[in-house]
């Protein structure tokens, strides 16, 4: 039993743990290991008590989907050899979507296995990406929509339904149970996560039509055996306990039904306040984009150093006019640009505006930010570079970020947001 107070120190150590590790804090499901159990037919359950794991087992060896986290390997590999087979004979590898509590484990799966790797399309780059958290586990086999995965007699099919990943699969086969065929869905995600952007992503441009592309085909796929990436989505916690019952509780058509149709509505919601958060401009007669911001600087050719060195920019001093007393120059990278002005005479930078939380006590502009993928590796780059930290990592649930300064002192934040 925690004590409100070690509850309180938790928290707030929680707060200066670096990102990856507090992340995989999130739900003690996660990692909480259960032993694993025949589902019907060939197809069983190996994962955590939330993160599924799926083995499918036949005469040529077995398909293995979803490697969960690292740390849940092991509890993967008892639940295979508990139910009598052998983590040797892992033949196929697959995967639900690329994020870490689902395929951070691959890696370490095949290499101790041997057995081949398949990803949708979309999600290979994130599977085979070096980053921390990411397998950069090597990609056998790329497959695509309605692609079929066989061993030993068992037929998969990958169904991309895309916009939880770009890549998300939702895996689909027919098992033989007591005479019957059931019809197997392994849903891969249906979830907007807190922080995706759903109007205006930039880097996901098709987003929203990827997931109103997957409920049209998660409504219309026939379906006996409800299954998915997460025990959550198909409520493990209470069919767990019913698996004596004569009815097999995974054949639940009416609960997957429901469940499609409560994330679509969730889905349909968060789309709607988006947009309308969007459209708030639209009272105003004209759009605005973001062009640039300005720094005053003691030294332009230093300022261009630090900047080319520090972030990647390219730095152009802008041809001067006779007699003219400032001195001005760009600074670009990708639709970014920080225009410089370096004035005879100007006046310092105060101390207190070099730091983030003095400078708050000044009106005025404090700082711009630029978001960042892996921010502890980001910031590692930084530091071995020598910069100046203004403000250290700050993680919080939703955001991990830190200020930096410039060679002038300006405060720059870099923030990640969060993505499971
Ligand atoms: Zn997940
Ligand atoms: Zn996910």
């Amino acid at each position: 039993m925690r004590s409100p107070l070690r509850a309180v120190v938790f928290l707030v150590s929680s707060i200066v743990l670096l990102p990856v590790a507090a992340r995989a804090q999130a739900n003690p499901d996660w990692h909480r290991a259960i032993p694993g159990f025949k589902i019907a037919g060939n197809l069983y359950y190996v994962g955590t008590a939330d993160l599924a794991a799926y083995l499918i087992a036949t005469p040529q060896g077995h398909i293995l989907i979803n490697g969960n986290f690292k740390e849940d390997v092991p509890a993967i590999r008892k639940s295979i050899e508990g139910l009598g087979f052998k983590y040797a004979d892992t033949k196929i590898l697959l995967i639900s979507h690329a994020h870490g509590d689902h395929d951070e484990g691959i890696g370490l799966i095949k290499s101790d296995t041997g057995a081949r790797l398949m990803v949708m399309d979309a999600d290979v780059a994130a599977v085979e990406s070096t980053a921390p958290g990411r397998p950069g586990a090597k990609v056998d086999r790329v497959l695509h929509d309605r692609d079929t995965v066989e061993l030993g007699g068992s037929t998969l099919t990958a169904r991309l339904t895309p916009g939880h990943t770009p890549g998300c699969t939702t895996w689909m086969m027919q098992v033989a149970e007591s005479g019957r065929t059931l019809n197997a869905v392994i849903v891969g995600s249906p979830n907007v996560n807190a922080g995706y952007v759903l109007v205006n992503n930039r880097s996901y441009p098709q987003i929203a039509s990827d997931y109103v592309k997957t409920f049209a085909l998660l409504k219309t796929t026939p379906v006996d055996l409800f299954l998915g990436a997460h025990g959550a989505y198909f409520n493990l916690k209470d069919k767990l306990p019913r698996m004596g019952d004569a009815v097999n509780p995974f054949i639940d058509p009416a609960g997957y039904r429901a469940y499609v149709a409560e994330r679509e509505h969730a889905f349909e919601k968060e789309l709607a306040k988006q947009a309308a958060e969007a459209r708030t401009g639209d009272a105003v007669g004209f759009d605005i984009e973001w062009n640039h911001v300005a720094l005053s600087v003691p030294n332009i050719a230093e300022s261009i150093a630090w900047y080319e060195k520090m972030l990647g920019f390219k730095g152009t001093v802008r041809p001067g006019q006779p007699g003219a007393r400032q001195q001005v120059a760009d600074l670009r990278r990708g639709n970014i640009t920080i225009e410089l002005f370096q004035v005879t005479d100007a006046a310092p930078l105060p101390e207190s505006r070099k730091n983030p939380s003095e400078d708050f006590r000044t009106h005025g502009v404090k700082h711009f930010g630029f978001e960042v993928k892996n921010l502890p590796a980001v910031l590692a780059e930084l530091k071995a570079k020598g910069v100046k930290m203004a403000f250290d990592l700050r993680v919080t649930p939703t955001e991990d970020f830190a200020f930096i300064s410039d060679n002038a002192g300006n405060a720059i934040e870099l923030i990640e947001h969060k993505t499971q």
